[in-house]
């Protein structure tokens, strides 16, 4: 049995095929969010490399913040469901899990077993999100998959005391300015982003295993930021960000 979960996230999509509800055929990363190119992309990347058609599919699940914007799928399912679904695939162990996306932030409890326990997300600001990140690296000219090996050169951290995005880019505008190593500024837009989150997962509750999962959970800066905050280390799987594509697909294995 072959089934597909594509995750259409706000700045990203994901899709990944799966034989049995096992084995992972293929998956796909478009850089792209909602809207029609990006999932569409997606789609027909995992298809390919899994060398399969559309009609072998046996069932095609959609998760996500856009997951009402794509026809050619079976149904859809809470991003927040598929995520959990996801990482217990993946990391077993882990029993909290901090999900951070191109637009927000969750933390997620999970029981033993994987099932979902709670959950608290973010308000809607940009603050300690992908998004933070990306317009931090534009100031600074760098790419964001870049951030997590420039702030490995850091030799202190150059605070940033804003924590709303529009006032932290004229600080780091002005830190620039002033001449100050981007290794260290980096690093120091790293513990921002920690902070933020670190917050958000304190009221959810700190259970281990702890995992980050999302986009953001590939830069190492903020893996490693986050890890201090909370005192604990933090897991990663080099799947975390199709965590909740996984999810999908697995769900969509159990409807058939
Ligand atoms: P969403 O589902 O909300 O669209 P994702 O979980 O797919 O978000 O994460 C997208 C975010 O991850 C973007 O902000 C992007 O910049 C960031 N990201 C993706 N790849 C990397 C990478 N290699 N290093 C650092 N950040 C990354």
């Amino acid at each position: 049995m072959l089934t597909m979960g594509l995750d259409i996230g706000s700045t990203a999509c994901k899709s990944i095929i799966l034989r049995d509800g096992e084995q992972i055929l293929a998956r796909s990363v478009v850089p792209l969010g909602t809207g029609t190119v990006g999932p569409r992309k997606a789609f027909g990347e995992a298809l390919d490399l899994a060398g399969v058609a559309r009609s072998e599919i046996d069932r095609i699940l959609l998760t996500g913040y856009g997951r009402f914007s794509f026809d050619d799928a079976d149904g859809q399912m809470s991003e927040v469901s598929c995520h959990a679904r996801g990482i217990y695939f993946l990391l077993p162990s882990v029993r909290t899990v901090v999900d951070i996306g191109g637009q927000d932030v969750k933390a997620l409890r999970l029981s033993e077993k994987g099932a979902l326990e709670n959950f608290v997300m973010n308000d809607k600001c940009a603050a300690g999100t992908g998004r933070f990140l990306g317009v931090m690296a534009g100031v600074m000219n760098v790419k964001t998959e870049d951030l997590g090996a420039l702030s490995e050169g850091a030799t202190e951290e150059v605070s940033i005391s804003n924590t709303c995005t529009v006032f932290a880019e004229s600080e780091v505008i002005s830190r620039l300015s002033a001449g100050v190593r981007l290794a260290d500024l980096t690093a120091g837009i790293h513990a921002s982003v920690a902070k933020r989150v670190a917050s958000l997962v304190f009221r959810g509750g700190v259970v281990r295993d702890v995992a980050l999962s999302g986009g953001v959970a590939l830069n190492r800066g903020v893996v490693r930021a986050l890890a201090r905050e909370l005192k604990i280390d933090v897991l990663v799987h080099p799947d975390c960000q199709m965590a909740g594509a996984i999810g999908a697909a697995l769900f969509a294995r159990q409807q058939l």
